[in-house]
């Protein structure tokens, strides 16, 4: 049974944490109730604690496991699906200053990283050094390696180079009894016991707080090329994607804009796109092959009716256009009082019938939905505009969720590709693993935290 932090607890916990890093203030408990999912409620923390050493962390759970009071670790707060919001309220524990680069280790091409460093820091130092951590969520100048990691994200880069599951060989976690554990190993390949490690990656903060984190790492690409192609229908630009799929080109990313994102984002940035709809496409490697792979990508957009396939020379042309492809989902968030952003995923080959079958949804039910994301992989991002405060309208939208979760499994797809379940899917999660696998989860969850106060609330109804 969970209970508030009582008043005992509260001194013991200024006995683990320096004064400047607890606080019970109310600008921070309100700071730290709410993540980036527009559904989630919203639930203030009674204290909130800034740990910068794994001992505190240990120290915290021993004494949350004594009191019965819930933990909920938080990175950057960009999670889409609520995973970061304390709605059992308790303490939240707030990874940012554990952001040290502890080791970038150029003769194994490893990198050993506390969870609070951003993602896009790490990306800028391994550079550097000719280096390459490819998993690139559209947040990454904000979202942590821990975030990451909890929500097992994904990125453009994904269709090529894989997720961060992907990227992890081992981690320092600290398990709900307070235990400190070394998962995996810093070695390429390890298979001792189960693989906790993966475990781990997704689990959004309910199995164990993750200290550390091992990545593997690889050399940079040589050359990166970049190409947009305009479209005056979606569904030639979703054929397109599933064209080059099956023309056997894995390209580096493969981005689809429907032409409602790609007008919200113009409405933002003033970009110069063209009215239209779009991709974005990247490919990368010895400069060769990129260009041939880059040239048989163009043949196969011209084939499908691309009108303007243009290429990024410069590198401020490049970094406009992935400014405004991540600029996406601040964009479409002004379209409407609220927006309801899910990341079904497809098989690769399905994409076109998605994209045909949410236009149909759209016009049957009166929902605006406006699409992007990572076709190139399956993944994309639907968001249905509405207003909460429009009940009956709001209603219909929560409707419009479950048809487009109806449809992605009929097309043997997916719920989450990567911002995972949280507690915006959680009553959804049956529909795809069924109720043994639910059954399956709630087991792991009870063995790794049998009081419950990792997280509570999250993955699996309550
Ligand atoms: C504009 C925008 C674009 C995005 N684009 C993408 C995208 O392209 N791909 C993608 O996959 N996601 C994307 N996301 C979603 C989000 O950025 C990712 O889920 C990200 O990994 C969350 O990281 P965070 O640091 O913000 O974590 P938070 O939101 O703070 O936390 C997420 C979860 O991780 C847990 N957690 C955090 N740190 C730890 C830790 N050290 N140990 C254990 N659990 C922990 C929390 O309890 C919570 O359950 C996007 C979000 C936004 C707002």
């Amino acid at each position: 049974m969970l209970t508030m932090i009582p008043k005992q607890a509260r001194e013991r916990l200024k006995d683990i944490y320096p004064q400047d890093a607890i606080s019970h203030q109310a600008e921070d408990l309100v700071a730290y109730g709410f993540d980036a999912a527009a559904i989630a409620p919203e639930s203030a923390p009674e204290m909130v604690a800034f740990p910068t050493e794994t001992g505190q962390i240990s120290a915290t759970l021993k004494l949350a496991n004594e009191f019965g009071f819930p933990v909920t670790a938080r990175g950057a707060g960009t999670g889409a699906v609520g995973a970061a919001v304390p709605v059992h309220k308790g303490l939240a524990l707030v990874m940012t200053r554990m952001n040290r680069i502890l080791e970038i280790d150029r003769d194994n091409l490893t990198a050993l990283v506390e969870p609070g460093v951003v993602t896009g820091k790490l990306q800028e130092e391994v550079e550097k050094l000719g280096l390459f951590y490819p998993p690139d969520p559209s947040s990454l100048h904000v979202s942590t390696l821990g975030g990451n990691v909890a929500m097992g994200s994904g990125g453009p880069r994904a269709v090529k180079y894989g997720v961060t599951r992907d990227y992890v060989l081992g981690l320092e976690v600290v398990f709900a009894d307070g235990s400190i554990v070394a998962t995996g190993a810093q070695t390429m390949k390890s298979v001792v016991g189960y693989d906790l490690t993966r475990l781990m990656v997704g689990s959004e903060g309910t199995l164990g707080i993750v200290t550390r984190i091992r990545l593997r790492l690889i050399p940079k690409p040589e050359t990166v090329m970049t190409a947009t192609a305009s479209f005056a229908q979606v569904s030639q630009a979703a054929r397109a994607v599933a064209a080059i799929t099956s023309a056997r080109i894995i390209p580096c990313a493969l981005e689809l804009m429907d032409r409602g994102s790609v007008e919200a984002v113009e409405k933002l940035l003033q970009a110069g796109l063209p009215a239209a709809s779009l991709l974005l496409i990247e490919t990368d490697g010895p400069k060769e092959q990129a260009s041939m792979e880059m040239s048989r990508i163009e043949g196969i957009l011209r084939e499908h009716g691309a009108e303007g396939v243009k290429t990024a020379s410069t590198r401020k042309d490049r970094d406009l256009l992935w400014k405004a492809r991540r600029s996406m989902s601040q964009a479409t968030s002004r379209m409407a009082p609220n927006k309801i952003n899910e990341d079904v995923t497809v098989p690769r080959s399905r994409i076109p019938d998605l994209i045909s079958r949410l236009e149909a949804l759209s016009e049957k039910t009166g929902a605006p939905i406006i699409s992007f994301g990572h076709a190139g992989d399956g993944n994309m991002h639907v968001n249905i505009l509405t207003d909460k405060r429009d009940e009956k309208r709001y209603a219909q939208a929560l409707k419009t969720v479950e048809d487009v979760f109806r449809i992605t499994l009929e097309l043997g797809g997916t719920l989450s590709g990567e911002h995972g379940i949280g507690l915006a899917k959680a009553k959804y999660i049956e529909s795809e693993i069924g109720e043994r696998g639910v059954e399956i989860i709630r087991a792991i969850k009870k063995l790794f935290d049998p009081n419950n106060i990792l997280n509570p609330g999250k993955i699996i109804p309550e």
